[in-house]
């Protein structure tokens, strides 16, 4: 966990380090993961550090989490074939390991994602 540093997306928003940026907005950003894990696997981050996951994005600013899904298929549409699937990993035994909140955009271009 990262309690009193800037998240790696932090410093990815504030311009520090570089990113694939595919979306940027006044509120959200998106940018390939570094690791990708399908054919298209994008992250979609507000840009705020306020919330470390998806549960206090919730409770914290529904109008954003709405937001952030709403570009999520804008940038399906746009990259893969509008099917994709969304994760928010939760919690550090769920996988998460950056804790400013991100979702996980999975899709192919041509479709037929794998189960999983
Ligand atoms: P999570 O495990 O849900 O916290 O996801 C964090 C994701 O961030 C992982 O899929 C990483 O591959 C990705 N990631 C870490 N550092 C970078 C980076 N500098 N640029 C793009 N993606 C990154």
């Amino acid at each position: 966990m990262e309690t009193g540093e800037r998240s790696i997306f932090s410093r990815i928003i504030a311009g520090e380090i570089p990113a694939d940026v595919v979306f940027d907005s006044e509120r959200i950003i998106a940018f390939r993961d570094i690791a990708p894990k399908a054919p298209v696997h994008l992250l979609v981050v507000p840009k705020t550090e306020r919330y470390r996951d998806v549960v206090e994005l919730a409770a914290g600013d529904p109008d954003l989490l709405a937001e952030l899904v709403a570009t999520a298929k804008q940038l399906a549409d746009e990259h893969a074939d509008g099917d994709f699937r969304l994760v928010f990993n939760t919690g550090a035994g769920a996988g998460q390991t950056v804790f400013h909140v991100h979702a996980h955009i999975l899709g192919s271009p041509a479709g037929g994602l794998e189960e999983g």
